[in-house]
């Protein structure tokens, strides 16, 4: 039986060790932080139970596909809820506040109520952004990417060209809508992508399927249920998981992996090794340089997808003006997305999301209490000092009340967290703190974005958002796949049937 070595519990990782433990393969699975779930953490604190990370369910299905891949059912292990409406957007500066239903006709209404003719607009926008979302989980994202022929195949060229990979985002919406507003709920999905609407490929509006046509889900109990779900179904197909466990090293022998090594010395063989771990600290710090693939010069050049200036907040009475998912856009999005990416600084007029998971589960907060996670994405690399990261907290806090109708917020806030850039860094060796890896362009997409298997190391490989198809929960279970493929010779550009 041959022996697997999975570095990092994140998605992709338990994704990894679900599949390979119910074909047979004996599983071990090293997580260095006390909990599993990588990025997708959980902490508890005052009687608030906190989601760190991602609290988005969208894509149902292709959870639907990895679950039913390991002989599991999701109702089985998720108590799924859809959330209507699925969020609310509220415009700063504009004293203006939305509605997402997914809904069609609602939505399209609501459209219509900003800019006379846009309901039509968005009723085709919507089925070109299903046309490719089809396109794409049928024929791209199941898809392992070896030479930049399998890229530019046939297939690609002629549907490459319907699905707008080569124009950007923000051209395309704009073609669609001419209100700012419109323009704003079409592009901030690309934030999810850890890119700006003005460097993402067209491509990426199959988000826009995601949230207006498939809706919003919430697993009742928090999003780290999934997480409990995926240990479940990994420990169920025999592999075993072990917290508080870094690696410090991937054992090369004539250029093959044959094990790791432990920062406690422990050395643990193995025929085969996956790393879930950030790829850059993989490649430049788990091995010598003569075995790196991706070396420093490497990163040096990639663009990172944002870090974020987190708020957990535990508030001391409900907040009505709130749904679950909140989002407050800025109104110069041009210059919030450089602030991003072009000249780091903390944002002075931040865009921003909150989330209110307690809205809609009794079970993340005490009784008539609000539980927040307030989100500000931020440049990554980015060094705050404490006085600075209180000082915009205050800031923050002070736009919400402002512009979300939330007055004294601050006076209720009975517990608070703050994380950011440096958490991200310690608590998973996340490259500059970014908190969701490389930025989604172009160039950093399929065959541009860093493979997933070593091509210095034989038996090495890469799982989670760093690699194909790249950012998401769903979209690292999708990697794992991507791993059973390439590692059993499936060439397929389909989803698997079956192991
Ligand atoms: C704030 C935030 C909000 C998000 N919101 C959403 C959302 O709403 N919806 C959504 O779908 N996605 C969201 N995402 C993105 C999604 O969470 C990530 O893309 C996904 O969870 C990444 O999974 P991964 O497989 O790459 O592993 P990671 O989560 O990166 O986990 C890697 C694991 O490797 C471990 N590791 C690192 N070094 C070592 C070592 N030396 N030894 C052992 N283990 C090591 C780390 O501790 C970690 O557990 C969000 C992310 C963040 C940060």
């Amino acid at each position: 039986m041959k022996h697997l070595i999975v570095i990092g519990s994140g998605i992709g990782g338990l994704g990894v060790a679900g599949l390979f433990g119910k074909k047979g393969y004996r599983v071990t699975v090293l997580e260095k932080n006390a909990n599993f779930g990588g990025r997708a953490n959980i902490f508890e604190a005052d009687g608030f139970k906190f989601d760190m990370g991602p609290s988005w369910y969208l894509a149902s299905d292709i959870f639907e596909h990895y679950f039913k891949l390991v002989g599991e059912k999701v109702e089985d292990h998720l108590d799924l809820v859809k959330l209507s409406p699925s969020y609310r957007i509220f415009f700063k500066d504009r004293n203006m506040q939305v509605d997402i239903q997914s809904d069609i006709e609602k939505d399209a209404a609501m459209f219509d109520s900003i800019e006379p003719g846009a309901g039509e607009q968005l009723k085709k926008y919507l089925k070109q952004s299903e046309y490719q979302y089809n396109v794409a989980t049928n024929f791209f994202m199941f898809k392992n990417y070896d030479t930049i022929f399998d890229f530019f195949n046939r297939r690609v060229m002629t549907e490459g060209q319907k699905l707008s990979v080569f124009s950007k985002m923000h051209n395309f919406v704009s073609r669609f809508f001419k209100s700012e507003e419109l323009r704003q709920i079409m592009e901030y999905t690309m934030v999810f992508l850890g890119t700006s609407p003005y460097e993402a490929p067209a491509l990426y509006n199959l988000m826009s399927h995601m949230d207006f046509n498939q809706g919003v889900f919430y697993p009742q109990g928090g999003f780290y249920e999934l997480i409990k779900a995926l240990v479940r179904i990994a420990e169920k197909n025999g592999a075993t998981l072990r917290a508080n466990s870094p690696v410090a090293e991937i054992i090369v022998k004539n250029k093959k992996a044959v094990g790791v090594k432990l920062e406690s010395g422990e050395i643990i063989e193995a025929d085969l090794v996956v790393s879930n771990a950030d790829m850059q600290f993989t490649e430049t710090k788990m091995l010598d340089t003569a075995h790196q693939t991706y070396p420093d010069k490497y990163w040096k050049k990639r663009i990172l997808a944002p870090s974020a200036f987190i708020l957990y907040l535990g508030v001391k009475e409900k907040l009505p003006s709130l749904i679950h998912h909140n989002l407050l856009f800025s109104q110069d999005w041009r210059k919030n997305f450089a602030e991003i990416y072009k000249n780091p600084q903390l944002p002075l007029d931040p865009s921003l999301y909150v989330c209110a998971p307690s809205v809609t589960d009794p079970s993340v907060a005490p009784a008539g209490k609000e539980n927040l996670f307030v989100l500000v994405p931020i440049a990554s690399g980015l060094e705050i000092n404490e006085a600075e990261k209180q000082k915009y907290a205050d800031e923050v806090l002070a736009i919400m009340e402002r512009e979300m109708n939330l007055p004294d917020l601050r006076q209720k806030i009975e517990y608070k967290r703050i994380y950011t850039v440096p958490d991200f860094a310690a608590d998973y060796n996340s490259y500059r703190g970014t908190a969701l890896g490389l930025a989604h362009t172009i160039w950093q997409t399929a065959i541009f974005r860093p493979n997933n298997f070593s091509k210095k190391v034989k038996d090495l490989y890469y799982v989670g958002a760093g690699t194909n198809p790249g950012i998401g929960t769903q979209i690292c279970l999708i990697s794992a796949e991507l791993i059973y493929k390439r590692i059993h010779g499936i060439k397929d550009p389909e989803p698997l049937e079956n192991l």
